[in-house]
This record gives structure tokens, C-alpha cells and sequence, in this order.
């Protein structure tokens, strides 16, 4: 299988290797035009010079080794460039005929040495054209990382002891670094584990979301065992050429080998680890001669070579399984994204070296936050800190971290968006829909925040605040869902006796759900404990390849249960919403008012307890306190800005003298007032030194 590629890298070698002496006869034949001195150099013929110099009037002669091009200088100071011809030999002139004279003292003969920068220039532009070619031709080829001549070179990159990782720094995945601990104690002492006999496993899956943080750990567990960490991404070793890939992989264990005991870690290993013979026509060759190089690489080494592979993957269901049988990859290790406590200690950790608010609730921010992965919550803390360095704050607060949030689940907030009112309305009927059959749900979340502000590609928006991460979901939950979600489309149908489009995101997802409760989850009567769905789709997208694997008499049945599911729920939403006419009519009424109403506020409009003037008044105090507090912390902040400006300012002046044309035309030098006061004495001296250099 890998007879291929030789001749292929040969070709590709040879392809470039033609394309470098192209361009080095185009260099050199224009390089003449190209390096010509300026204009004002004149260039002589052979026999003028030769005249001239039979006349005295050359002045000057410089003579380059090995080159065939004089330079000089006439009597009269124009400088001249002559060519000898080809037919002569430039060594026997300057031999016989220039230094002869040049000893009479008519003129001054310099014999350049042609030394290796001077060489080096010269070939400055056939570099730069081939760098410009190699370039080119790497953007056609997809764009990989590595230099054209190291084709099959493993591009890996190899790092040890330079920034550290421990365990320590990983925060919130508890469970999988003790997994993980096995593999540093084995790095660590492999002695130990040889003396019992026990096999180690080569290859380690990790599996999770992207952003879970699985190359940081993988980096830990290289940290913690120190040893040397070689980094790779599968993407890495699919290029162009044939073969390209595989012999990669065995640079890269070569690699691993000569520094064993090491980590190797390949990033997205289902870019090379798919399911061989899938996709379209069959699959992809080069691919799968990398992968099958890969696993004859792990079955390779022995077994307590000290190499340990480390590959992440957010698509296990699609890996070749022989990368999966014992000997390979025969552990997996889920990176899930980290759960409430995680994500408290998480926000704690990228809270680190920002200026924070006291009040700051760390548990609140965790609770807000369920599915943000590591990365999602790295991006909120610096999205808060954005936030309060553009209003010119000095101090992070809760409500910077609070949009900071809804910002990355929903969006930025689109303040200049003009809106009608009539459009308003309907938005505020439809999130006031959202909203109350929330709150109506018997042990439901409460409903945190309710907003008729555009953001993203959302009219409005209206969040739970989860009270506990769930793992499994009922179906009396999933029903619940499916009628949040119509919530927002009963409230136009009732209120505003028409409906909108703006519901079908909203229906989508309801229809998502309840054709998972029938198909996957067997929560249908009709149906049975029955997964109909697909779970083999390999790379296309689910449309091209996933087949059904029951019959249209069944599939109609599907659809008529999903469809029945759905119109219950629209039902029980009807009803709900029609039992809570007031309720729905204060909120859409507040949101108009308002455009955003917190946990707090809601809850008083839903219970009637507080009128929206209370609560606009109390709105205004609040937005006016927080004004007070802002506006100190800009001023603070201009305050130390000014400050830290005249600080530069007399730190760039010190010392600095300005000369001054006098009234005689004289140039008087004087000393830059601030810091003449400051270092007068030691001054005085040197100035008066460059008083009389600038006169
Ligand atoms: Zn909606």
C-alpha cells in the first residue's frame, strides 16, 4: 500500500525542482535590468573603455571576482559600468592590463572578493520568486503548516517544560484526571508496571465537545509526567499528495520513538480515523493509507515502549472501528462539558487577574451557564471584560458578566435595529407567551430574564435559569418543553389573532423533540420502545446518507404520532395561556414598557404585585445608581489615564533640547523647560556644549 509513494514524492519533488531552474533563468537573465545601478551611471563599451583608459582618464577601477562587469570611476567623476566581452577572460585583463597600470599609479585598481553575502544577494530575488512559487503553490494545495521540503516530515510539534501544564491548572474534570493519573504514574515509573505484567494501554480516546478542554488536558497529563509532549492535528496528515500522510505518521512515531517515554497527541483523529470505504465512491484513498499506516505504527511499538497515544475526537460514531480493538485505542475517556461545580470553579479560574466586583456570585454565573464548555466560559469572562473596558469601567461587575453571558448564548444586543410598534407587540406578545407558560409549569425553572430586545437573529428572547444540570429527561419534561416552546406562537394566535414567522425556530425545535421522543426514545404508544433512528451517518451530512430503515407505512406512522404530539401539547399551551389572560397581557404590557424584565421584575408582573410605573421607577434608581458608579469608575479611570500621560509626556521631554532660530539668525539651544528646573546642573554643562556644535 505504500509502494505509491515513492514516485509521487519523487514527482512532486521534480515539479518543483523544474519550476526552481525556471525561475533562476528568468532571474539571471533579468537581473542585469534589474540590479542596474542608478541613472546616473553610464554605461561604456568594451572599446571606450579601453580608450579612456589608453587616455588617463579612468580614475578608478573596481574589479569583481569571477564577474565580467567592471565598475569605476572617470577623471571626471562619472561613474561607469562596462561589460567585458564574453570572448575575453576577465582574470587575464585585470592581469595584464588593469594592475600593470594601476602600479604607474595612473589609477586605483579594488579587487572585490566575490564573498558569500555578496553571492547571497545575488540570489536574494531567485529565493524570493521561489519563496513567492512555494507559496502559491501551498495555498492551491489546501494550505498546510509545514515547509515545501519536508513533504513527509511529520510536522508534530514537540514541547516539553516550556509553559508547564499540571493537573493543577486544569480546573473542573475531576473524574477524568484520575482516569488520566494511571497514564502519569506509568510515565513516571513504567518499571514498576513492567515488573507486574501489566499491558498499558497504547491509545487513549478522548472524546467530548470541542472546547472541553481536551488538548489542555492531554498537555497535563504530558506536564504532570514530564515528558515530552508531541502535538499533531489529524487534518495534519491529509495533503495532497499521495502518501504524503502515511509516511507522516511514521516520521511522527520515528520522532516519538528517539524520545520515548513521550505523549503523542493527534488532534481530531476522525479526519484520518473515519470509517474506511465510506462516502462517496468508496472513500478516500490517501486517507485510509494513512490511517491503516497509523494503526500498523501502534501495533508496531512495543508495548511498554513508553509511547502513549492520546487522540481527541467530538465524533466517536464515525471512527474506523479497528481503531477502537484492544492494543489501540481501546480506552476512551469522555470529556464532557463540566457541570454546575465545574463550572463555578471554572469562571473562579479565568476570573483570575481581572479586576472583579466583590458582589460577584460565582454559583449564579454557574447555574446561568448549563452546556458551556471550558472555552465558552473563557470567552464569557473576556467578553465581561470587554464590556467594562469599552464603557471605560476599572471594575468587572455582575452585570457585565451577566450580557457578557447572554451575549454568547444569544448574541449582541442590536440597539440600533428600528422596530415598529407593531412589531414590537408582537414580539412582546410572543415572548409574554414564552414566559407565562414557563412559569406556569408546576416545578419548572424560573423564567430569569425576558427580553423584546433584538439580539442576534432573534426578535426577542426569554431564559430559564436552570435550578440543577439534568442528564436524562423525562418525558412529561420533553412534553413540557415542546410547550415553552409553542408558547410564543399561542400567545400571537390568541392575542394578536394572527401569527408570525417569527415562531419557526420555535416550532422547529418542538418538532425535533417530539420526533425524538418517537423515534429514538420509544415514548410513543403506537410506536413502541422501538430507536428507529440513524445512527450510521458517516460524513455527509445525515440527508445524503442516513437510509430509513423502516418501511413508508411506518414512516407515515411516525409522522402522524409526531404530529399528534405536537398538536396535544399546542392543546394544553392554548389552555394555559387562555386561564392566564391578565398575567400575559401585564408582561406583554411590561415588556413594551421596559424591553427587558429580570427574574425579580417578572415575578412581580406576573403576580400583579407591583404596577410597571413601581417598577420603571425602581428601573430608573437602579440604572441610576449603577450611572453613579460607572461614571466614577470612568472618572477614576481618565484620572489615572491623564496622569499616566504626563508622566510619558515629561519622561519623553526629559532632557530633550529644542534649538531656535534667534533674532541674529543664530541657533539657540534650550532646554525643555520641565526638566530644565529638574537637572539643571547636571545640564548646564553638556548644553552648553551643543550650543556651540549648533552654531
Ligand atoms: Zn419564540
Amino acid at each position: 500500500m505504500n509502494n505509491k509513494k515513492g514516485p509521487q514524492l519523487f514527482k512532486g519533488l521534480a515539479l518543483y525542482a523544474v519550476i526552481f531552474l525556471v525561475v533562476i533563468a528568468i532571474v539571471s537573465s533579468v537581473s542585469g535590468g534589474f540590479f542596474a545601478d542608478d541613472q546616473s551611471t553610464t554605461e561604456l563599451e568594451y572599446s571606450d573603455f579601453v580608450l579612456y583608459l589608453e587616455k588617463g582618464m579612468v580614475n578608478e577601477v573596481i574589479v569583481k571576482e569571477n564577474s565580467l562587469t567592471y565598475k569605476g570611476k572617470l577623471v571626471d567623476g562619472t561613474a561607469f559600468v562596462v561589460s567585458v566581452p564574453s570572448s575575453y577572460d576577465a582574470a587575464v585583463i585585470t592581469e595584464k592590463y588593469l594592475v600593470p597600470l594601476s602600479a604607474d599609479g595612473v589609477l586605483t585598481v579594488t579587487t572585490v572578493k566575490a564573498s558569500a553575502l555578496s553571492g547571497l544577494l545575488g540570489w536574494l530575488p531567485t529565493i524570493l520568486m521561489f519563496i513567492l512559487l512555494i507559496i502559491m503553490f501551498r495555498s492551491l494545495s489546501g494550505g498546510g503548516k509545514g515547509g515545501v521540503m519536508n513533504f513527509g516530515k511529520s510536522k508534530a510539534r514537540m514541547t516539553k517544560g516550556e509553559n508547564k501544564i499540571t493537573f493543577e491548572k486544569v480546573a473542573a474534570l475531576e473524574e477524568e484526571k484520575q482516569e488520566l493519573a494511571e497514564i502519569v504514574d506509568y510515565l513516571k515509573n513504567p518499571k514498576k508496571y513492567k515488573e507486574m505484567g501489566a499491558r498499558i494501554p497504547r491509545g487513549v480516546l478522548l472524546v467530548g465537545p470541542p472546547g472541553t478542554g481536551k488538548t489542555y488536558i492531554s498537555k497535563a497529563v504530558a506536564g504532570e509526567a514530564d515528558v515530552p509532549f508531541f502535538s499533531i492535528s489529524g487534518s495534519d496528515f491529509v495533503e495532497m499528495f499521495v502518501g504524503v500522510g502515511a509516511s507522516r505518521v511514521r516520521d511522527l512515531f520515528a520522532d516519538a520513538k528517539k524520545n520515548s517515554p513521550c505523549i503523542v497527541f493527534i488532534d481530531e483523529i476522525d479526519a484520518v480515523g473515519r470509517r474506511r470505504g465510506a462516502g462517496i465512491g468508496g472513500g478516500n484513498d490517501e486517507r485510509e493509507q494513512t490511517l491503516n499506516q497509523l494503526l500498523v505504527e501502534m501495533d508496531g511499538f512495543d508495548e511498554n515502549s513508553g509511547i502513549i497515544v492520546l487522540a481527541a475526537t467530538n465524533r466517536p460514531d464515525v471512527l474506523d472501528p479497528a481503531i477502537l480493538r484492544p492494543g489501540r485505542f481501546d480506552r476512551q475517556i469522555v470529556i464532557s462539558t463540566p457541570d454546575v461545580k465545574g463550572r463555578e470553579e471554572v469562571f473562579a479560574l479565568y476570573a483570575k487577574g481581572k479586576p472583579l466586583d466583590e458582589q460577584i456570585d460565582m454559583k449564579v454565573l454557574a447555574k446561568r451557564t448549563p452546556g458551556f464548555t471550558p472555552a465558552d466560559i473563557e470567552n464569557t469572562m473576556n467578553e465581561a471584560a470587554l464590556l467594562t473596558a469599552r464603557r471605560n469601567g476599572t471594575i468587572i461587575h455582575m452585570d457585565d458578566i451577566e450580557e457578557a453571558i447572554t451575549r454568547v448564548i444569544a448574541g449582541p444586543q442590536k440597539k440600533s435595529r428600528v422596530i415598529s410598534e407593531k412589531e414590537k407587540r408582537l414580539t412582546a406578545y410572543h415572548e409574554a407567551g414564552h414566559a407565562v407558560v414557563m412559569r406556569s409549569t408546576e416545578g419548572g425553572d424560573p423564567v430569569h430574564q425576558v427580553t423584546i430586545m433584538p439580539r442576534g437573529s432573534a426578535g426577542g428572547f426569554t431564559e430559564q435559569l436552570p435550578q440543577e444540570d439534568r442528564y436524562y429527561a423525562t418525558k412529561t419534561q420533553m412534553e413540557e418543553e415542546i410547550r415553552h416552546l409553542l408558547g410564543g406562537r399561542v400567545a400571537e394566535a390568541i392575542y394578536l389573532k394572527d401569527i408570525s414567522t417569527g415562531a419557526s425556530n420555535d416550532l422547529e425545535r418542538a418538532t425535533k423533540i417530539a420526533h425524538d421522543m418517537v423515534t429514538k426514545y420509544g415514548m410513543s404508544e403506537a410506536i413502541g420502545p422501538v430507536n428507529y433512528s440513524d445512527a450510521d451517518e458517516v460524513f455527509l451530512g445525515r440527508d445524503f446518507t442516513s437510509k430509513q430503515n423502516y418501511s413508508e407505512e411506518l414512516a407515515s406512522k411516525i409522522d402522524a404520532e409526531v404530529k399528534s404530539i405536537i398538536e396535544a401539547a399546542y392543546a394544553e399551551t392554548e389552555k394555559i395561556l387562555k386561564k392566564h389572560k391578565k398575567e400575559i397581557e401585564r408582561v406583554a404590557e411590561a415588556l413594551l414598557e421596559m424591553e427587558t424584565l429580570d427574574q425579580e421584575e417578572f415575578e412581580a408582573v406576573f403576580a400583579g404585585t407591583k404596577t410597571i410605573e413601581e417598577l420603571k421607577s425602581a428601573d430608573a434608581e437602579r440604572f441610576a445608581a449603577r450611572k453613579v458608579i460607572e461614571d466614577e469608575e470612568a472618572k477614576k479611570r481618565a484620572e489615572k489615564e491623564a496622569e499616566e500621560a504626563k508622566a510619558a509626556e515629561k519622561e519623553k521631554l526629559n532632557g530633550v533640547r529644542v534649538a531656535i532660530l534667534d533674532k541674529d539668525g543664530k541657533f539657540v539651544v534650550k532646554e525643555n523647560e520641565d526638566s530644565a528646573e529638574d537637572n539643571q546642573a547636571e545640564n548646564s554643562e553638556e548644553s552648553s556644549e551643543d550650543n556651540s556644535e549648533n552654531e
